[in-house]
């Protein structure tokens, strides 16, 4: 395999879309740079790039993998300002990326990709775009990710509400919630980082949870300025400091496997530790969570637990059964006024790629494929869909570690297939049925053997229950498989007598 440069000079290269500017598009688009594939166009339909990062400015967003680890290996960013990173901090990172790379001219914002068909005549994809323009592709790469589309949940009378509604990837910065009575429907990862900033301010703040969370330490605070000297100008220091969290990250997946005695013995410990905040007001229902630590993801904040001892806050566990049009109803027939609610349920996590309509070869549309829940080989490619590539793609996400270290292993393997496609003139290239078959059995047998596929609610699954979301390893490993090509998995098609790609910039306008 190999994972090199195209020489620059008279070599015709493919032209690359790349659904979306977030992290994973970014890095693809870097890599493609670097190794002198110039044809590619960034596809983003928000005003800028970031992604989840630009979505998601609630107070308190941050990161739970900390600074040093986050940024890629190629780029890092030297001058982090505290353990863990906030939101502005990341998104300037990413924005930085544009002009330290030279992105800008591939760049086109507010224009969405909302479908993408596969011609197999001239192995070409015909994208449409937002604005109603179609543009031809040799290859597509989506970078949509898995936390793209926010989920709020269908509850009967929503449309009712005479308040303020809003979700916590979509901020209303302009409402002020200053003596409020709020509702938060949906206590996750998102939650727990904004509910201590609004209880702050709101005058009663009402917490609807419907699941109860892990919520360990935060070992954060600002770096010392000798220490953010150090790491940025030493770089052996901070390129130790680095491998030293990942590893460290990478131990803890020893927590995700089915019945480890680690899990057990922080669930009891986790329990001790807990009971004493347990009282009438706050029953051990809201606090304690009655599955293994790891199904669902453990979370980080150390503001978590005094929020909820705040007078003016309440935690409600009943199930949330109707909205009217100035409260919120629950299950057992309590009606709870409110003048705001901010939905913090998380994001459609299992429907990757959507809205996007893709059409693959002999008309297969990927949702149909996927109808039993998402899958791909390697997290990258599917059978019957050539030349299309996905980051963060089905079965990559991670309960213990990075996603950009996982995001930097597909751009890297994707990288080695256009470098290929150039070199050896293919005209396509895609998985075969046989080796996603097994790909796809030997992943749901792991899957099998973590915490995951316990009795939990989580966005890891789908209703039926399979994991679509999580890689159930060691992310070493995963890194191990992308590195080391497997072509006999591949069928790798040769142009042949069909004409060369225009060399064109970037896709063209039909
Ligand atoms: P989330 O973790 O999926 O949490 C959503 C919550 O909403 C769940 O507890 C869910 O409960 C609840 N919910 C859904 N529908 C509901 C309904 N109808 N009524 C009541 N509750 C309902 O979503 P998130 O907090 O936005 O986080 C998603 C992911 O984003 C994270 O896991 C993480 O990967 C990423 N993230 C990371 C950070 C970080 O790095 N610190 C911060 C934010 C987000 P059930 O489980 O019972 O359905």
């Amino acid at each position: 395999m190999s994972n090199g440069s195209v020489d620059a000079v008279g070599v015709p290269t493919p032209r690359v879309a790349i659904l979306g500017a977030g992290a994973a598009g970014l890095c693809m688009a870097m890599q493609l740079q670097d190794a002198g594939i110039h044809s590619f166009t960034l596809y983003e339909k928000s005003d800028g790039v970031g992604g989840t990062w630009r979505d998601n400015t609630y107070p308190g967003a941050a990161c739970d993998v900390p600074s040093h680890l986050y940024s890629f290996s190629f780029a890092p960013k030297t001058d982090w300002t505290r353990k863990f990173p906030e939101q502005p901090e990341i998104l300037a990172y990413f924005e930085s990326l544009v002009d330290s790379h030279g992105l800008g001219p591939h760049l086109r914002l507010h224009t969405a990709v909302t479908a993408a068909t596969w011609n197999d005549d001239d192995a070409t994809w015909d994208l449409e775009l937002s604005n109603g323009e179609h543009v031809t592709a040799d290859v597509v790469v989506s970078g949509l990710g898995q936390l793209n589309l926010p989920h709020i949940p269908d509850i009967e009378g929503l449309e009712r509400f005479e308040g303020t509604v809003f979700h916590s990837a979509r901020w209303d910065h302009d409402h002020d919630l200053a003596g409020e009575r709020v509702a938060v429907i949906g206590i996750g990862a998102s939650a727990i980082q904004f509910v201590p900033q609004v209880a702050k301010d709101a005058g009663q703040l009402t917490l609807f949870q419907r699941s109860v969370n892990y919520v360990a330490p935060k070992p954060d605070r600002p770096y010392k300025p000798w220490e953010r000297w150090v790491l940025r100008h030493v770089p052996a220091v901070r390129k130790g400091y680095r491998a030293s969290i990942y590893w460290r990250f990478e131990a803890r997946f020893a927590l995700m496997r089915k019945g480890n005695r680690l899990g057990r013995m922080l669930q009891e410990r986790f329990g001790k530790e807990i009971a004493p905040l347990v009282s009438e007001r706050l029953p051990a229902e809201a606090l304690v969570p009655d599955y293994t630590p790891g199904c669902r993801r453990i979370l980080i904040a150390n503001d978590w637990y005094p929020t909820l001892l705040r007078p003016n806050v309440e935690v409600v566990t009943d199930g949330v059964a109707e909205i009217t049009d100035h409260s919120v109803r629950t299950d057992d027939g309590r009606e709870f006024d409110v003048d705001t609610i901010i939905f913090g349920t998380g994001f459609r996590s299992t429907e990757f790629l959507a809205p996007l309509r893709i059409t693959g070869r002999g008309g297969a549309a990927l949702d149909d494929v996927w109808q039993d829940g998402a899958r791909a080989y390697l997290g990258v490619a599917v059978p019957e869909f050539p030349n299309l590539f996905m980051l963060y793609g089905p079965n990559t996400n991670l309960g213990h570690n990075s996603i950009l270290f996982m995001i930097e292993q597909q751009v890297g393997y994707i990288r080695s297939l256009l470098v290929d496609m150039v070199r050896r003139d293919l005209a396509a290239v895609e998985v075969t049925p046989a080796a996603m078959e097994r790909y796809d059995a030997e992943i749901m047998a792991a899957a099998r053997r973590t915490v995951w596929a316990e009795d939990c609610h989580s966005w890891y699954k789908t209703d039926a229950g399979r994991i679509t979301n999580n890689w159930p390893d060691y992310t070493v490993r995963y890194r191990r498989r992308l590195r080391h090509r497997v072509d006999s998995d591949l069928r790798l098609t040769p142009r042949r007598s069909r004409p060369a790609p225009t060399r064109t910039p970037a896709p063209t306008t039909r």
